[in-house]
């Protein structure tokens, strides 16, 4: 008789993940006002915006009524006044960044437009909002809160003008055609300027009252740039220019701007200190800039990963109705499971998910990293203000605390007896050590998500699109995915384009206390790795240590002609490490979000049922994207690290994989020939000439047994993630799903 084996199927989900999941996952579950926010950012995202655009509002470039209504359901649903601090109209107290995010994440998962719309608003205030005089921030921020029951009056509108006509601002911010100069200054009396400046592609341009623009001195009475801010109402010219033809986010309005106005010099946003007759503005318009939009990129980047959890739904309903109807009846696989029957719909799906959870969890965690950010930053200003710390001497004093970070993380990892506690609850409680610590964090997880989330995701996009068929294409897609997969191309270009963010990354993921968290955090994924080890924790973590040693590696190491390797010119080797650091920080936010989801989900009673199958899914999820990841990562570091060598003549009898015999054998085995076995190498002369290489150094090995030997554990580590993939495609089949979306089509 042969003995029957019982397997048991571990539980799997049951539902689509809802709000009590994502609450945990994101770490807003002890926020109700967040709650309430979302709830009613929800309704008008899949109310009045689903209709819009269900009503074809997107086919035109023209500010309709039908797109300007969508402003007051906006202010009445509580959505302009969530930028605010109570004190100025709003109700949220405390920093918003994470606010912020999930309101783009809600109007974007059924239209990215209608949150740009509503964001440029913010945008155009930030400028104000991060570096504006008390005065300013008082004066405007209250203008733009839609008016409480028996105020009469209309809310200000806001737009941010930096991109000018070509040849002059877009990627290079500091090509301005915008000019300021003196117009009239009378002794004793506040100068009166005038300020002209074109703009290209302005949102809310059709309706803003208040510009905030970039400008540059074109009088020697006024030192560098600044930003400045522009009334509807100015003296002057105030022409809001042609509408854009832009084949994406209809339901924003977008301008070609002219002004040419006089105004006061209190405009000068942060205001300014007049020296020897002339007219200092305290920021210029790049740290403006800078402030600013390492915080707006971070909503930027969410809208994308709406799109991409927003169109999981709609593809598994078309896959599973597909084959309906005809001579398919109810209880065949065919009719049950239509195009879900096919392995490769399935996998693909699970792709797309777990791309959106990863870069949900890398925009969340951004975000809650500037929410911790925020305050210290103000204690880092009030301390150098205080000091009177400015230009050098406020960077030294920096350089000083970034120091002492450094000295923090190394006696965090001594053993308990082994450091100087006192030493160690000083630096801990030192706002601007752990200012210092955020911020090198901050500065790498926003142009990370920005870049990642919106570039990777608008690929995955395409393949949303390509599981709806013909459908995909058409303004009847469930979903609106071909729409989606459109407007996060733009997603990826405003705000800076990529190429923007790889270059900060270029920069600031070299910093040495970013460096020093981060190889905490491989100790991290190994750890997690040996207590769950489905999570592909232990692919992540290798596949950061192979980044941080190509890292390292590139920035000593040259190319075949003597070349520095690492230099801002060389972005074929800059770009393509940081591309792959975003797809490590991605899988890794990922992996926490799902262990805390884990940790705390029992104590939701509404989750605790499904529980176990909802976390070996998202844990099955996490094992997918680290794959992903160590796949992207090994091959971006290969190519990097082997690349700028010349490749000798191939000489099949004597080499196969181009490292030499002795050093194969000092890899443990692990670099077998093309047939498995160890091969000796060659070495090329100068003629070009094969020739072997018996003694000394191999020349193409040099050194990288390191590199070698961790690019053939990753391999090895991969174990199991496509019995992960094959677990959460089963799921798929499965998963219960609504009758239909909750907004039109
Ligand atoms: C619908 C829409 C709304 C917008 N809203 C606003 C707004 O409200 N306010 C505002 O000020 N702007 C706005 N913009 C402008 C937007 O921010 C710019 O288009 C964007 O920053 C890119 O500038 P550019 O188009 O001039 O591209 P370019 O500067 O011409 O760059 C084009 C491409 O060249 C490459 N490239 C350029 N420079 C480099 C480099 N140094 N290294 C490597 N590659 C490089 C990159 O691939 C880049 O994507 C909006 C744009 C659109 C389309």
């Amino acid at each position: 008789m042969e003995a029957t084996v019982e397997t048991k199927t571990p539980p799997t989900l049951q539902t689509l993940p809802g709000d009590d999941v994502r609450q945990i996952l994101w770490r807003f579950a002890d926020r109700y006002d967040l709650h309430m926010m979302v709830q009613a950012t929800r309704a008008v995202a899949r109310g009045p915006v689903a209709r819009a655009v269900a009503n074809g509002e997107r086919n035109t470039h023209d500010w309709t009524p039908a797109k300007n209504d969508l402003l007051k359901v906006f202010d009445d649903s509580g959505i302009t006044a969530a930028f605010m601090d109570p004190s100025e109209g709003g109700y949220i107290e405390g920093p918003k960044n994470l606010a912020l995010a999930l309101l783009a994440f809600e109007l974007s998962w059924v239209d990215a437009g209608s949150a740009t719309a509503s964001l440029a608003g913010n945008l155009g205030l930030s400028p104000i909002h991060e570096r504006g005089t008390p005065e300013q921030r008082a004066y405007y921020m209250s203008r733009a809160v839609p008016p409480k029951p028996g105020e009469n009056r209309v809310p200000w509108r806001y737009a941010f003008a930096l991109t000018e006509p070509l040849p002059f601002v877009g990627v290079e911010t500091g090509m301005l055609a915008g000019k300021v100069r003196v117009a009239e200054w009378k002794e004793g009396q506040e100068p009166i300027l005038q300020v002209d400046k074109r703009g290209r592609f302005i949102t809310n341009m059709g309706y803003a009252n208040v510009v905030t623009a970039a400008v540059e001195s074109a009088d020697a009475r006024i030192e560098g740039s600044c930003m400045i801010i522009l009334e509807e109402t100015d003296p002057g010219i105030f022409d809001r220019g042609t509408a854009t033809k832009k084949l994406v986010h209809q339901l924003s309005s977008t301008h070609d701007p002219v002004f040419n106005l006089r105004v006061p010099a209190s405009r000068i946003i942060g205001g300014y200190t007049v020296k020897d007759g002339v007219i200092i503005p305290k920021y210029s318009h790049g740290e403006i800039i800078e402030a600013v939009f390492r915080r707006t990129r971070v909503t930027v980047a969410l809208m994308t990963s709406a799109k991409l959890l927003s169109a999981i739904e709609p593809v598994i309903l078309y896959a599973r109705r597909r084959f309906r109807g005809g001579e398919v009846g109810p209880g065949s696989p065919r009719y049950e499971l239509g195009l879900q029957q096919k392995e490769d719909v399935l996998h693909r799906l699970v792709d797309i998910w777990a791309t959106g959870e990863a870069s949900a969890s890398l925009g969340f965690e951004a975000a809650r990293v500037f929410d911790q950010l925020d305050p210290l930053e103000k204690v880092e200003n009030t301390y150098l203000a205080e000091r009177k710390l400015t230009g050098r001497a406020a960077f030294k004093e920096l350089a000083k605390k970034q120091q002492e970070a450094m000295e923090l993380l190394a006696l965090s990892a001594k053993l308990e007896n082994h450091r100087d506690a006192q030493r160690l609850l000083a630096l801990q409680s030192d706002p601007l050590v752990q200012f210092s610590l955020l911020d090198s964090v901050a500065n790498v997880l926003c142009p990370a998500c920005k870049l990642w989330n919106t570039g990777h995701g608008a690929n995955m996009m395409r393949e949303a699109v390509s599981l709806m068929g013909g459908y995909g294409v058409t303004e009847d897609c469930p979903g609106f995915l071909g729409q989606k997969w459109m407007d996060a191309q733009l997603e990826a270009t405003y705000e800076g384009p990529e190429a923007v963010q790889r270059l900060q990354l270029s920069i600031t993921m070299t910093n040495e206390l970013f460096l020093s968290q981060f190889t905490n955090w491989i100790a991290d994924m190994k750890r997690i790795a040996a207590e769950r080890p489905g999570t592909g924790a232990c692919t992540l973590g290798t596949a950061m240590q192979l980044w941080l040693w190509t890292l390292q590696h590139v920035q000593q190491a040259t190319d075949a002609d003597g070349a520095k390797l690492y230099h801002k010119k060389r972005q074929g080797v800059t770009f393509p490490l940081a591309d792959a650091l975003c797809w490590l920080l991605a899988a890794r936010q990922f992996i926490l979000d799902a262990i805390e989801l884990k940790k705390n989900g029992a104590a939701n009673p509404a989750l605790a049922e499904g529980l176990p199958g909802l976390t070996n899914f998202y844990f099955d999820l996490c094992h997918v994207q680290a794959a992903r990841a160590a796949g992207e990562v090994g091959r971006v570091c290969a190519e990097i690290v082997n690349g700028y060598k010349r490749h000798p003549a191939w000489d099949e009898a004597s080499c196969h994989a181009c490292y030499c015999a002795e050093e194969l054998e000092s890899l443990e085995g692990f670099i077998p020939g093309i047939d498995g076995s160890a091969r000796t190498c060659s070495d090329v002369s100068e003629t070009g000439e094969a020739r072997p290489l018996k003694a000394g150094p191999c020349v193409r090995f040099d050194g990288l047994e390191a590199f070698v030997r961790l690019r053939a554990k990753l391999d090895g580590c991969l174990t199991g993630c496509r019995l992960a993939k094959d677990r959460a495609a089963e799921a798929l089949t499965t998963v219960m799903t609504r009758e239909a979306l909750d907004y039109p089509a």
